[in-house]
């Protein structure tokens, strides 16, 4: 199937779905939107054609990762929620690819000291069907080899941040 595709019926499915039942931008002023404007946020592959025609809000640029290219959108933050990219409607969390091959979603260790969702002494409970809504999201996105692949590599990327947070062991 068509990227494009598969990529609008993620965003669909992400379209409402949100980490809490109201607005949690208003707990913490938007952190996770207020980051290093140069950096912005990684583009998975083929996600642009879907971003397209909207510079008037987000900037594409490239960058590496690992030594794979990579795309970023530096959005400027007058947010068009219809366009936001995949990594800003999964946040806080990450599509992780285990050892095993088997997908799954975890908390992202990138977040960890950003986002008062992933910080125990707020007692915030992300939704669990927000949670459900992103692992199913990616189990279409995954039909994509390309994006499977990328999927891994962020997998590995993740597990270096898990390790050096002492979340990983090995
Ligand atoms: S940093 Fe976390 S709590 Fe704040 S707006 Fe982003 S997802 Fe919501
Ligand atoms: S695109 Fe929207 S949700 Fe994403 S960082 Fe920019 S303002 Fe925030």
């Amino acid at each position: 199937m068509h990227k494009k595709i598969l990529y609008k019926k993620a965003y669909r499915l992400l379209k409402n779905s949100t980490p809490l039942k109201f607005d949690c931008g208003l707990i913490c002023n938007r952190r996770c939107c207020s980051g290093d404007n140069e950096a912005g946020m990684c583009l998975y592959p083929g996600e642009e054609s879907i971003l397209a025609g909207h510079d008037e809000f987000l900037n594409i640029r490239k960058d590496k990762m690992r030594d794979t290219d990579v795309l970023f959108a530096v959005c400027s933050n007058k947010c068009n929620r219809n366009y936001r990219p995949l990594a800003c409607r999964i946040f806080p969390y990450a599509p992780y690819i285990d050892r095993d091959g088997r997908l799954t979603v975890i908390e992202d260790p990138r977040a960890k000291y950003l986002c008062p969702l992933l910080m125990e002494p707020f007692g915030l409970k992300i939704d669990r069907r927000f949670r459900r809504n992103v692992i199913k999201a990616f189990r279409i996105l995954i039909m994509d080899d390309e994006i499977k692949s990328f999927i891994s590599l962020i997998s590995a990327v993740l597990d270096d941040y898990r390790r050096m947070l002492g979340i990983l062991r090995h």
